[in-house]
């Protein structure tokens, strides 16, 4: 239309024009336009290189561009784009064995869905014909998904506007010390008295009632709050003596980004399932499912489970999958979270949270961290409230868009969730960043 445009140009253009955005007001946005993406690396419109801190929606585990899994995606393309879900095909079964020799127990049978969303809506619907019962209890401060289930499933802001009150989905308090719902003073406190408040909602809500306790192994988008040891054990023994099902949502945690295949797996518990997506392929092509234990999959061994989707077990999203855990495995990239957290961002970002007054807590794990921002770090009152921003928040993220980062914030809070395999030098690059970025945060500080 416009003879002088550019590409970028043209598609920003088209973008305002054409294109819906999720979770937002459509006039209020100004999107950046990605042209190129390597690595922990991506570039816009103008050819400005971002470092990713953000791995996008923490799903580029492996980072951009993989030469591996893009050629696995294209040989599998020239063979075999698509297929129906009932047809046997080589990729999804590769996919699913590897998947399933790296789930904890007997979680050893995979259904395929396209993402994380409709993963955590098939799991429910299992444990819901498995229980014959209809409740699903979640917690507070929880991301599942923006469908129909899994967004009232949701324990943020976003599923208010869709909570009709009738999905059967019902919140309760996990543990959190440093905002402990419970007073507690410590992690042992917190954790026996999170329990001890889940075995009464569980009680008092009927345990007949209730199908599922989903959880997120480590809540993410919320704000990586590492269960204390101990909790995700209490939970199983809850779920088992009352027969509910419990339900570990790892979208978000899966696949290296703890510096584990699975956090709940390290944390020695057996889910009776698990929902995945994100790192399974690091999104290069949409994928999720749900690993099934043996009591469930023998379930529906003579009953047909009611669900599926055209596009179960896709051959292109598979065959990203299947190289993309091979590369995992190749590159030592879920050890390479792990050393992440334990010797870069662990150490450095309780050493930033000391020269910061704005940080009231550093949290994580492996190459998944959150720093906790503070307007005073007595009351622990928060830097944005709770659902919301603010101009310090708004500061901040762009600031250091500025420097040339792409950061993931919620709220009052930074994360720090770059690409597993980001190296040494980007991840101390960023850090430097966020330190110099917190300066910012600092001035709000009320003295
Ligand atoms: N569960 C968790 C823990 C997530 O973090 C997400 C996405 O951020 C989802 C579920 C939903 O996944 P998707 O966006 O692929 O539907």
């Amino acid at each position: 239309q416009v003879a002088t445009e550019s590409v970028a140009q043209r598609a920003y253009r088209l973008d305002r024009e054409h294109v819906f955005h999720s979770w937002s007001a459509q006039d209020t946005l100004d999107p950046m336009v990605i042209t190129q993406a390597e690595g922990s690396s991506v570039w816009d419109g103008d050819g400005r290189k971002y470092l990713d801190f953000s791995s996008q929606l923490v799903n580029t585990n492996i980072g951009h561009q993989h030469p591996r899994v893009i050629a696995a995606i294209q040989e599998q393309a020239a063979r075999l784009c698509t297929i129906a879900p009932q047809y046997v095909n080589e990729a999804r079964s590769e996919a699913a064995r590897l998947i399933a020799e790296r789930t904890p127990g007997d979680l050893n049978r995979v259904f395929f869905t396209n993402g994380g969303a409709d993963a955590n809506e098939h799991a429910v619907r299992m444990a819901r014909l498995v229980t014959g019962r209809y409740k699903v209890l979640t917690t507070y401060r929880s991301y599942h998904g923006g469908t129909a289930t899994a967004v009232n499933m949701t324990g943020d802001p976003r599923r208010w506007p869709s909570d009709l009150g009738t999905s059967g989905t019902l919140h309760f308090w996990g543990p959190f010390l440093y905002r402990s719902a419970f007073h507690a003073q410590s992690q042992e406190e917190e954790c026996a008295r999170a329990l001890e408040h889940l075995e009464q909602v569980l009680t008092f809500e009927g345990p007949d009632t209730i199908a599922a306790v989903v959880l997120e192994s480590i809540p993410g988008t919320a704000g990586v709050m590492v269960p204390p040891p101990g909790y995700m054990r209490g939970v199983r023994e809850l779920c088992d003596r009352f027969g509910i099902m419990m339900i570990a949502d790892e979208v978000m945690t899966g696949f290296g980004r703890t510096g584990a295949w699975f956090a709940i797996g390290e944390a020695g518990v057996v889910p009776d399932l698990l929902t995945f997506a994100k790192g399974v392929n690091s999104g290069y092509v949409p994928l999720g499912g749900v690993a099934i234990n043996r009591e469930i999959a023998s379930y529906f061994g003579k009953r047909p489970y009611p669900g599926g989707l055209t596009y179960s077990g896709h051959p292109l999203a598979t065959a990203a999958a299947v190289a993309t855990i091979n590369v995992m495995e190749d590159e030592g990239i879920v050890e390479n979270a792990r050393r992440l957290g334990e010797e870069i961002f662990g150490p450095r970002l309780r050493a930033i949270a000391e020269r910061h007054p704005s940080v009231g807590e550093v949290r994580g794990t492996g190459a998944m961290w959150a720093l906790e921002l503070v307007r005073d770090p007595a009351t622990r009152e928060p830097l944005a409230p709770y659902g919301g921003t603010s101009p310090a928040m708004a500061e901040l993220t762009v600031f250091l868009k500025a420097e040339g980062m792409l950061p993931f914030t919620n709220f009052n809070r930074i994360h720090v969730v770059p690409p597993c395999n980001i190296s040494d030098t980007d991840a101390a690059e960023g850090l430097r960043l966020i330190d110099t970025a917190l300066d910012i945060a600092d001035r709000y500080v009320s003295a």
